[in-house]
């Protein structure tokens, strides 16, 4: 397996990357996608207890807005509840709270994250300026929240990132001796809706990099008319893109993600060394495999 990193972004605490996998089947690019987006543990709203609430929007709704929140992390030194050894109760080593006490000076006064006093400097809101509710004059608004670990298999609260994704490697191909008859301009780069192709000296040239941004929508080929151009996908090739929620590190999530596939490998590993496996079972437990 071969990994180049192509591009990374940070733009306040937001990460993105984009990188290549180049000897990888679809199969394992896409256990891995999945992996980040539903086994990566990161922090949530998942219990708030309302004090005081005059506010126009119902308790249910402030605390879903709550659980949406992206919050800074820390998954070294939180248990997720189910191994907590408080059993899942809450604890210091499980949950961290976050408490709001808001009295409306003036009408339109607007709660936002960065009134959400943590017991942990360490599990804040990403962003100060997420909008919580509005007050009226006179209004409170008052809750404890109670953050934990979780996965986003259970809720999407807890996915680490906003994007992940990857497409084909493309791989276009343009035979430049039958761009003669085509004398002023390309027609089938005129089609390209990134525009990578560019026409000059009676010639169709791709642009520098262009497998960076080409979708592989093959429109270039397809209205050549002279068929000078060809578009194919580089089997086991492909370019992902991971956007973080700024919960975790990008670097973070990717590690995560490697080592929790390493663990079920390994357990798979496992099983098929403790188990006599026929027909059925076999079936069964490859298709567990799968379902990452
Ligand atoms: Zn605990």
């Amino acid at each position: 397996m071969k990994v180049e990193v192509v591009e990374t972004i940070k733009n306040d605490n937001i990460d993105m990357i984009r990188f290549v996998l180049e000897d990888v089947s679809l199969e394992l690019a896409n256990g891995f996608r999945r992996i980040i987006l539903s086994e990566v543990p990161c922090m949530a709203v998942d219990e708030v207890i309302f004090l005081e609430n005059d506010s126009p929007l119902f308790d249910e709704i402030i605390a879903h807005r709550l659980g949406l929140i992206p919050l800074k992390s820390d998954i070294e030194n939180y248990n997720l509840p189910n191994q907590c050894d408080c059993g899942g109760v809450g604890c210091t080593l499980c949950r961290a709270e976050l408490t709001c006490t808001i009295q409306a000076d003036l009408d339109g006064t607007l709660v936002k994250s960065k009134d959400l006093i943590s017991t942990d400097p360490n599990i804040v809101p990403v962003n100060d300026k997420i909008i919580i509710a509005k007050l009226q004059k006179g209004s409170s608004l008052e809750f404890e929240a109670y953050t934990r670990l979780g996965i986003g298999r259970d809720h999407a609260k807890w996915q680490p990132v906003s994007t992940v994704g990857f497409g084909n490697f493309p791989d276009v191909t343009i035979d430049s001796k039958k761009c003669q008859s085509c004398s002023n301009q390309c027609i089938a780069g005129d089609r390209c809706p990134e525009s990578l192709i560019k026409f000059g000296g009676n010639k169709a040239k791709l642009i520098k990099e262009y497998w960076k941004e080409c979708t592989v929508c093959k429109s270039c080929a397809k209205y050549c008319p002279e068929e000078a151009i060809e578009v194919n996908e580089v089997s086991n090739k492909f370019i992902f893109v991971v956007e973080g929620t700024g919960a975790l590190p990008i670097k973070t999530i990717l590690i995560k993600a490697l080592e929790i596939f390493q663990e079920k490998v390994e357990e798979f590993q496992g099983n098929l060394a403790n188990k006599e496996l026929f027909g059925l079972e076999f079936i069964i437990l490859s298709f567990s495999f799968y379902n990452l």
